[in-house]
């Protein structure tokens, strides 16, 4: 399992409890998406009224769920959490949503995975707060309206473009995450390591923040590591000595790449003369699936300019080679 996976893992919901920041003012970066929602929560708090529905997006670990929370707790409301794939029927999205009470905040979580039918029984809710229920059976049948509360909306995806527009367009307020500066990630490091207890200094925080490829749950996990190695082989406090071998012992590189993306890059150079070489062929060379080479690894190693998409195939960049200490021939 790569300790840099995007993944949540059982370690990270232990701590996310207690490192998820409640309030706007405790939330690092982002600085445009706070700024926005602040404007939006004040307005609606003024009116008194329900906050539009709102959609996040962006990779994995980059805070759409706590910002969500986030949102309840500003509004002070209840908030309800769900998923995408945990709604099957349309049936259970209906009683959900008749179970709201004004003003609460329904998180929905990978919602491009919601199926149709059940997406269905969110137009009316989000557009007119109403839900249709059929009752009777074929002739028989007809359509009665149920008013719902006036409820706020959350949606999150890793995956806008899976997003069916009719769904998209009823969403008043669509935010995308980007990934976080290494001075943002530094900042979350130092607010983590007080709420855990943990002694750290400047030059720790930055190691970690450097090697935590732009996502705070990474920070967090990195963090937490770098704590074991600190306690067990130095004093407990964590500097760069402490953070650069605990996190070269785990294999993070300076870039925050493990031995997988260095695999991609290397058999890209190697097997392949620098590329281009087509997905599916590196694919097989690395033994890893096509579908998670480009979704999982890709994007980091593009956001880097590692490696390039060209039109012949993935390219890997003088970056790379750089990265890597291999001269580049012609
Ligand atoms: P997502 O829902 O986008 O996958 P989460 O909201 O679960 O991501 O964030 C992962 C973890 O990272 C959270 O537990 C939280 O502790 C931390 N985190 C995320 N964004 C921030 C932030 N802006 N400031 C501080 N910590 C953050």
């Amino acid at each position: 399992k790569r300790i840099i996976s995007t993944e949540v893992t059982k370690e990270d919901k232990q701590i996310e409890k207690t490192l998820r920041p409640q309030f706007l003012n405790e939330y690092i970066g982002q600085e445009k998406i706070r700024k926005n929602l602040k404007i939006y929560i004040d307005a609606a708090k003024l009116r008194k009224e329900s906050l539009d529905h709102v959609l996040f997006y962006g990779p994995p670990g980059l805070g759409k769920t706590t910002l969500c929370n986030i949102i309840a707790n500003e509004m002070g409301t209840n908030l309800k959490v769900t998923s995408g794939p945990a709604i099957e029927k349309p049936g259970d999205m209906a009683a959900i949503l008749n179970n709201l009470n004004e003003g609460d905040v329904l998180f929905v979580d990978e919602i491009h995975r919601l199926n149709r039918q059940v997406e269905e029984v969110l137009y009316p809710a989000m557009e007119d707060f109403a839900i249709d229920i059929i009752i009777g059976k074929d002739a028989g049948a007809r359509s009665i309206r149920l008013d719902l509360p006036r409820f706020t909306l959350v949606g999150a995806t890793t995956r806008a473009g899976l997003l069916t527009a009719p769904l998209r367009d009823r969403f008043g307020v669509v935010q995308k995450l980007e990934f976080y500066t290494t001075e943002e990630l530094k900042e979350i490091v130092k607010r983590s390591s007080i709420v855990l207890g943990v002694e750290i200094d400047e030059s720790g925080a930055v190691e970690i923040a450097r090697r935590s490829r732009g996502t705070p749950r990474l920070a967090n996990r990195l963090l937490k590591r770098v704590r074991d190695f600190a306690q067990v082989k130095y004093n407990g406090v964590i500097d760069k000595k402490v953070a650069d071998y605990a996190l070269d012992t785990l294999d993070v590189d300076k870039l925050g790449l493990d031995n997988n993306d260095r695999m991609i890059l290397l058999t890209i150079i190697e097997k392949f003369g620098g590329g281009p070489v087509g997905l599916n062929t590196l694919s097989a060379a690395i033994g890893e699936d096509a579908g998670t080479l480009e979704e999982v690894y890709e994007p980091y190693l593009l956001m880097n300019g590692l490696i390039n998409r060209t039109p012949g195939g993935r390219v890997a960049t003088e970056n790379a080679y750089i990265h890597l200490g291999i001269e580049m021939k012609g």
